[in-house]
């Protein structure tokens, strides 16, 4: 196989971060130091060299870029302080960018005046919208799917989901095929017979549920933390409970959404705190505002390496994602006010306006990593199972 030497490579990835890894002389102690390097003793250092020595293709198809979790562990051990950490989310940035082809990302990663232009157009082009074809204010109660029309927001909702979900294909699918080509995995050794069936679904759910959902290697593996540190200020909590906020947001939409399909209720029909897709929808918001918060706060007070370093985007997707959870208890307060307040339509508009805008923005954002890991943690799970059988069968 021909390697081709992209010599802007390193220059390419420091637009996307503050790492310089020039200084890097392949040491090895951020791999003695690194709580997921395994038993070929190179990781972080080969992501590094392949930077160094102008590898993309090689970079781009590496697994092992999204299994770190940015402690900084090796940050703090580097003796050339190279960053390697930094490095690595760097390289993340710069795959993001790389995979999906319309070049939005790397405008929001390297670009942040241009990229808040964007973003802004972006959520007043979805308020515009909505508010063109709004309807009236009832003052007696809130009537806000009479305001903006719920067939609006629902077709609305739908061409956003289609066009996030082909761009997210479209990503996937790429960086999928570069891993699996530099990985020796084919379509028959993932869906080729039964065993192969069993080994892949055994790997996704290694990947989504224990990885992803679980958070499995960030609990255990990444202690960032201090011991000290209490539960409630813990990274891998604050990830997950934004993780699981997000998500049990978008279920308690489906789930309103799927009530009023079946003709269960119709949406908008006021419901008791406890109804299930309410009360889904608060304990979510409750978690992912809290997540969220937590996390800009530590970016303001640069309490950890993971910290000290933020882009626009990172601050372009935690601004999103608190808009859209604090507009949401907003309007659940308004919702049980006893006069149906003015401000409460506006907040519902201006709350669907950046939801749309988070969801079409998510494979462009920082976001798009809840798409790219899991993938690569699914190739990560197969490798250990080569692996495994291959010592099984040694022994
Ligand atoms: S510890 Fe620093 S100098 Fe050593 S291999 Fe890692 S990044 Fe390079
Ligand atoms: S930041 Fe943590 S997980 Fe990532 S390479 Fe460094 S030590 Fe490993």
């Amino acid at each position: 196989m021909t390697t081709l030497v992209d010599t802007e490579l390193l220059s390419d990835i420091q637009r996307f971060g503050a790492a310089d890894v020039s200084a890097c002389f392949s040491c090895g102690t951020c791999t003695a130091t690194c709580p997921l390097s395994d038993n070929d003793g190179t990781f972080p250092r080969r992501i590094i060299r392949y930077a160094q020595v102008g590898m993309r293709d090689e970079l781009l198809s590496s697994k092992e870029l999204w299994t770190c979790y940015h402690c900084g562990l090796c940050s703090d051990s580097c003796p050339t302080e190279a960053d390697p950490g930094e490095f690595m989310a760097a390289a993340r940035r710069y795959a993001i960018a790389s995979y999906e082809p319309t070049g939005l990302s790397k405008i929001l990663y390297t670009r942040p005046v241009i990229g808040s232009l964007v973003a802004t157009a972006v959520a007043a082009f979805f308020a515009m919208f909505m508010y063109a074809s709004h309807g009236p204010q009832d003052a007696a109660s809130l009537a806000l799917f009479t305001f903006v029309p719920e067939g609006l927001i629902h077709w609305t909702g739908v061409a956003v989901m289609v066009v996030m979900a082909l761009s997210g294909v479209v990503g996937i699918t790429g960086m999928a095929r570069r891993v699996a080509r530099s990985e020796g995995v084919s379509l028959q050794s993932v869906f080729g017979g039964r065993a192969a069936l069993a080994r892949s679904g055994a790997a996704l759910w290694a990947a989504l549920g224990v990885e992803s959902i679980g958070q499995r290697r960030y609990r255990e593996d990444c202690k960032d933390d201090q011991p000290a540190e209490p539960l409630y200020r813990r990274r891998w909590l604050i990830h997950a409970l934004t993780i699981w906020g997000f998500l049990g947001l978008f279920s308690a939409t489906i789930l309103d959404w799927g009530l009023a399909l079946t003709g269960v209720k119709e949406t908008g029909t006021p419901i008791p705190l406890w109804y299930p897709s309410r009360l889904i929808g608060t304990v979510a918001g409750i978690a992912m505002v809290y997540g969220v918060s937590m996390f800009m706060a530590n970016r303001l007070r640069q309490v950890n390496r993971a910290a000290q370093h933020s882009t626009a985007s990172d601050w372009l997707l935690l601004v999103l994602l608190l808009i859209t959870g604090a507009t949401g208890f907003f309007i659940e307060v308004a919702l049980y006010l006893p006069d149906a307040p003015a401000w409460g339509y506006w907040v519902f508009l201006f709350h669907v306006a950046v939801a749309m805008e988070l969801m079409l923005l998510l494979p462009f954002t920082k976001f798009a990593h809840a798409m790219y890991r899991p993938v690569a943690l699914f190739f990560y799970a197969l490798a250990a199972d080569k692996s495994k059988q291959a010592d099984f069968q040694t022994d």
